[in-house]
C-alpha cells in the first residue's frame, strides 16, 4: 500500500493506495478528483512545471515560465535542462510561447509576467525624463535648472540597463 496527498485541491486528503497491476484501490479520497489523482499517480504522474528562464533584456535577468499543461515528471529534469540553455532575447507577454514542446512532451512553455515589456516601458520613461533635463556633473538638474538630487542615482540606473 502506498499513501499520497492528493494535490488536486487545497484539502489535501491523504490517500490509501493499493495497486494491483489491473486496477487501483483508493480510500480517503473525498471526491473522484482524488480517484483519478490517485491512478495517474500510479501509472503515470504529471506535473506543470514552473520555474524561470534568464533574458538578456536589461533589468531583467529572469523571466519566470510555466508549462502550458502537465508534463511527465520523468521528463521534468530533461525539460529544466533544455530551459536552462535558453536566454531570451525579445520581448514577450504573458502568456507567449518560450519554448515549443519542451522536452518532446508536446507542451509549450509560456511566460507568466510581463516584466519583459514592462521593463522596456519604464526604460523609456527614464529616458524622456533625461531628455527633459541635463545631466551635469553627474547630478540630473530638472527644467528651473535646481539640482535634483536623486537625478545622479536616476541616471546611474538608467546607465546600469
Ligand atoms: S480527493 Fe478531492 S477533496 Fe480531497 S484533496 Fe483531492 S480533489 Fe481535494
Amino acid at each position: 500500500m502506498k499513501q499520497l496527498y492528493c494535490i488536486s485541491c487545497p484539502t489535501g486528503c491523504l490517500l490509501s493506495i493499493i495497486d494491483s497491476g489491473v486496477d487501483c484501490h483508493v480510500k480517503g479520497n473525498a471526491c473522484d478528483m482524488g480517484l483519478s489523482f490517485a491512478k495517474t499517480e500510479m501509472r503515470k504522474p504529471t506535473r506543470t512545471l514552473t520555474t524561470t528562464v534568464r533574458t538578456s533584456i536589461p533589468g531583467v535577468p529572469v523571466l519566470p515560465v510555466r508549462t502550458d499543461g502537465e508534463i511527465p515528471k520523468v521528463k521534468i529534469d530533461e525539460a529544466m535542462r533544455e530551459l536552462n540553455k535558453i536566454v531570451v532575447d525579445r520581448e514577450l507577454d504573458c502568456g507567449d510561447t518560450v519554448l515549443e514542446n519542451v522536452a518532446g512532451c508536446g507542451v509549450r512553455v509560456i511566460a507568466t509576467s510581463d516584466a519583459l515589456r514592462q521593463s522596456n516601458s519604464k526604460f523609456d520613461i527614464q529616458n524622456q525624463q533625461l531628455q527633459i533635463g541635463e545631466p551635469v556633473g553627474g547630478i540630473q538638474r530638472n527644467q528651473d535648472n535646481t539640482a535634483n538630487k536623486s537625478g545622479s542615482e536616476e541616471r546611474s540606473h538608467v546607465k546600469t540597463i
